[in-house]
């Protein structure tokens, strides 16, 4: 299932054009358009869920095959040994923009604290 006005499923479809690094069964991972890291990929699902808590409510076993793809990611962008941050924003005090569930794969440089 999809939503008419959400920008990733609109990626997901290929309706907005996008770098996608990998695809799994019922996951795209892209390169974020702005990114704060040497690597930055978004890892969604295929179907829509506004963020990680209804996603997780709906179908647990997807939201771990969105974080598996970002280890997954990660090991594929040569992320492994220097290591890296998955970040999934929920909600407005974490400055969540976009409301279709993502994991930020970020690396290739050194991250700072907890908060970037
Ligand atoms: P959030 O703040 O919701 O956790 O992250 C949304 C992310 O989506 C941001 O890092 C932003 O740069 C990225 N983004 C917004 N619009 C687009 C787009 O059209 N294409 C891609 N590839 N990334 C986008
Ligand atoms: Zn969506």
């Amino acid at each position: 299932m999809t939503a008419p006005d959400c920008l990733f499923c609109k990626i997901v479809t290929g309706d907005v054009p996008a770098t996608v690094v990998r695809r799994g069964e019922r996951t795209v991972a892209f390169r974020d358009i702005n990114p704060q890291a040497p690597v930055h990929v978004l890892v969604v699902p295929t179907t829509h869920q506004p963020d990680a808590a209804r996603l997780t409510a709906a179908d647990p076993a997807l939201m771990a095959e969105v974080i598996a793809d970002a280890v997954a990611v990660a090991e594929q962008e040569g992320l492994a040994g220097t290591g890296y941050r998955l970040i999934t924003n929920t909600g407005r005090d974490a400055g969540q923009t976009v409301f279709h569930l993502h994991v930020h794969v970020l690396g290739g440089e050194g991250l700072g604290g907890m908060t970037g």
